[in-house]
Formats: C-alpha cells, structure tokens, sequence
C-alpha cells in the first residue's frame, strides 16, 4: 500500500468523517480517527481501516479545547509526518430564531465550528510549513451550504461560523501558500448522517429531499470523495479553493 503520511480527520468517528477516514486508510494514509464521545464509534472505523490492511489509531479530543488539539497533534507526530488534515468536526443546535440565542450556545457553536478548525490549522501549519522545516501538506475545511443560505428561522449562528470557514480558508491559503501548505475547503449540501437528528431534526434530510435539485441527500462517500481529492497530490494547483458538494443546492450564477 502507498504511504502517503498522517491524515487527522476531526470528528472521524461517524457521518463524512468516518467516511473520509475510511477512503483516506484505503488510499494509503495513516489516519487518527479523532473525536469527541463515542470511542467504540472512533474503534470501529479504525478497525475497518487495519482490517483492509490500512494504518489507523483514534484519539479523543475536544476541538475546541486547545489542550485536547495539542494532545490530538502529539498523537500525530507519534504515527509519522503529518500530511493531511481534515477540519471536519462540527455541530448544530436546536433550530432557533437569532432573538432567542442564548450566549452559551453562540460560543458553543463559535469554539467548536470555527476556532476548533483555526486552532487545529494552526497546529497544521507548524508541522507542515516549509518555512518551519516542514515538508508541506494539505488542509481541507469543513464549511457548509448554510454559509450561502444564511439558515434563518434555524441555526443562523451555525451559517456565521461556517461563513467565517470560508473567509478563514481563503485568508490561510493565500498566507501559507508559498510555504507547501495547500488549504481548501468543501461545501457540502443536504448530506444524510447524524448530525441532522442531533439538532433535533431527525427527519430534515426527508423533508426536505423533494425540494433538492437533484431531489435527493448526498451521502457522506460522495463528500469524502471530493475531500479526499483537496488533499491529495492531484489537486497541486488547488488552494483556497471551495468546493460545492450539494447537488446544486445553493449555487449561484
Ligand atoms: P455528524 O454525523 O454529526 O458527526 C460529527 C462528528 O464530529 C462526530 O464524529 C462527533 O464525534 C464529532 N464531534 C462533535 N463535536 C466535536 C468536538 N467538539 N471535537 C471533536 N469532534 C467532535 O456530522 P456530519 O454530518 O458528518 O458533518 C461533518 C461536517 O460536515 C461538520 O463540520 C458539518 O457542519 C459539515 N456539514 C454537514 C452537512 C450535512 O448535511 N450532514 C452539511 C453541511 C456541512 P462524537 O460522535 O464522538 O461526538
């Protein structure tokens, strides 16, 4: 199999993560499965990753703990050069009108959506920099289709922090460009995991398929697919690049 360094996928133990974890252990990457509660989650994927003969370990960490991100990248530099990384832990919340947001619940969504990703970035960039004695590598970023659509009457502060994903992948790829470091990130549309249930809308993905222009969900395989494209060699000229995985949803002229 093909050695291609360490991918840390955040938030690896389900949904786009754990897909991504998967094609990235059968491409040839040794990936730390991160995430947040459910390690026999994060177990499992790891084991379908050695048992097709791939690399893998899993790590727990709060991203948006700036100890647990330290650990999480120490736990990297034990499995070898640091390639990859896949900004993809994230959470909703209950749908909401901005009028009824309480402070806990803006800096819940804010650290783990947004400074999770910019402090693991960080963390990225110092091992992979050439200008640090690093020898390059890639950085793909979870945003959202939300960012353009603005998500009212629902989680506008989760569009706000996955907007300022946007923002951040554009300002990061113009600054480390010159030094190795690649920063992309995906859009993705309406994509059929978990997360939906864990904002407490279990049947989002249903209602709302009808509607998509290609009147179905995305899968998580059809996201980790074009991640695992930003971040591979094949996409050299790619940075700050953002790419729609939504089935048209919220495209614009
Ligand atoms: P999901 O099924 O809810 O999975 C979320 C993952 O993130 C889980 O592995 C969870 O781990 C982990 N996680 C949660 N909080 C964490 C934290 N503080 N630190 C580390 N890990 C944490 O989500 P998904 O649908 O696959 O979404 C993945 C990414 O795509 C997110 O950034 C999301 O915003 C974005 N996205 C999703 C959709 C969609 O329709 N699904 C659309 C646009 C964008 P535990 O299970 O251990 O808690």
């Amino acid at each position: 199999m093909n050695d291609l360094g360490v991918m840390i996928v955040t938030g690896g133990s389900r949904g786009i993560g754990a897909a991504t974890a998967r094609l990235a252990g059968a491409a040839g990457y040794a990936v730390l499965v991160n995430y947040a509660a459910d390690a026999a989650a994060a177990a499992a994927v790891a084991e379908a990753i050695r048992a097709a003969g791939g690399r893998a370990e899993t790590a727990r960490g709060d991203v948006g703990s700036e100890a647990d991100v330290l650990a999480l990248f120490e736990a990297a530099d034990r499995m070898g050069r640091l390639a990859a990384l896949v900004n993809n832990a994230g959470v909703v919340d209950q749908p909401s009108r901005v009028a009824d947001m309480s402070l806990a619940r803006l800096e819940r969504m804010f650290r783990i959506n947004t400074i999770g990703s910019v402090l693991c970035a960080r963390e990225a960039v110092r091992r992979m920099s050439t200008t640090r004695g690093g020898r390059g590598g890639a950085i793909v970023n979870l945003s959202s289709a939300a960012a353009k659509l603005g998500a009212p009457d629902q989680y506008v502060d989760y569009a706000a922090a996955k907007g300022a994903i946007d923002a951040f992948t554009v300002g990061l790829a113009k600054e480390v460009a010159a030094e190795g470091v690649r920063v992309c990130a995906v859009r993705p549309g309406i994509i059929e995991t978990d997360i939906h249930a864990s904002g407490g809308l279990p049947d989002r993905v249903a209602q709302l398929a009808p509607s998509l222009p290609m009147r179905r969900p995305g899968s998580a395989d059809e996201v980790a697919r074009a991640i695992l494209w930003l971040a591979s060699p094949e996409a050299s000229y790619s940075t700050g690049a953002i790419l729609d995985v939504s089935g048209a949803r919220a495209i614009l002229p």
